[in-house]
């Protein structure tokens, strides 16, 4: 009887082929793994089968980082009271806070209380705010704010989430801006910067703001919320810029899957790094007197 012919060798021939290719699949795929963890390593990427726990231990390992990067985080419009925050929020749309912050002044000392916005000359009102831009939109926003706090909440700017999105010129990231900084009650505040980052740095895939929120809310501890926005804000503003990052002095480059997006030579990075620590930040990156 010929070897093929064999049933139990068949079998044996079979099973030892099988074995042997698993052993050869499970071979590479180890070789596979261990050469992709080596890349990632090596780049500084993160495989997508990063764990939760894993996540969660690097978002708040990004969130120290950062607060070692900006110990000294805090709003940066101008304001001494809840509804001049709002009113500079709601003028911040589409406009720098530098310019916001040139252009309230004189507006806050003109209108003083709700009912003043609520009684404004519109006209008046839009040459006050024309700076800011889209004026004749956000004037009346100002006016419909201003009379939905006499109407409705006597006057007050309220502190709940609940209640200020009810009001004109005010969507989620108002509020929580006006919850966190006027109020004291932690509040995300999702902007344009904010979605960039956690998006860049692989926190989450999520593009619509209120969503971002919530899955960043799950990451970071709650009290952390407020002073959590300020920094990511900041680094956005002063490195993880949206067209060129200075990735090569950015303090959380360890953990940032996107390294390398911008300038990985620490000397041309230390040149796009911008804003009021620049000499702090370079100083970390081991730049020290390069600002
Ligand atoms: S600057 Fe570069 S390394 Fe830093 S967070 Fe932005 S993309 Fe990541």
């Amino acid at each position: 009887m010929s070897k093929a012919r064999d049933p139990g060798r068949r079998e044996q021939s079979e099973r030892a082929q099988l074995s042997g290719r698993r052993e050869q699949s499970e071979r590479a795929q180890l070789s596979g793994r261990r050469e992709q963890s080596e890349r990632a390593q090596l780049s500084g990427r993160r495989e997508q089968s990063e764990t939760h726990l894993a996540l969660v231990r690097r978002a708040r390992r990004i969130n120290r980082k950062l607060a070692v990067a900006f110990p000294h985080v805090y709003c940066e419009l101008d304001f001494t009271n809840p509804l001049e925050l709002s009113v500079a929020t709601i003028l911040s749309a589409q406009c720098t806070d530098v310019r916001v912050n040139q252009t309230t002044p004189v507006l806050f000392a003109r209108y003083r209380t709700a009912a003043d916005y609520a009684g404004a000359n519109r006209a008046e009102l839009e040459e006050f705010i024309r700076p800011t831009g889209f004026y004749r939109n956000k004037t009346g926003s100002l006016i419909g704010l201003g009379q939905a706090l006499v109407e409705r909440f006597d006057g007050e700017v309220p502190h709940t989430l609940n209640e200020l999105v009810t009001l004109p010129g005010f969507g989620r990231k108002t509020a929580n801006v006006v919850l966190g900084n006027a109020f004291g009650v932690p509040g995300l505040t999702v902007d344009t910067h904010f979605g960039r980052l956690v998006r860049r740095w692989g926190l989450t895939g999520e593009t619509d703001p209120v969503k971002v929120g919530k899955v960043i809310g799950e990451l970071i501890p709650r009290r952390e919320w407020t002073d959590y926005s300020h920094r990511v804000i900041f680094h956005g503003r002063r490195v993880c810029h949206a067209r060129k990052p200075a990735c090569g002095v950015c303090i959380v480059a360890h953990d940032c899957p996107s390294y390398g997006l911008g300038p990985v030579a620490k000397e041309a990075a230390a040149k796009l790094v911008k804003g009021p620590e620049t000499e702090h930040l370079l100083a970390l990156a081991g730049l020290s007197g390069q600002s």
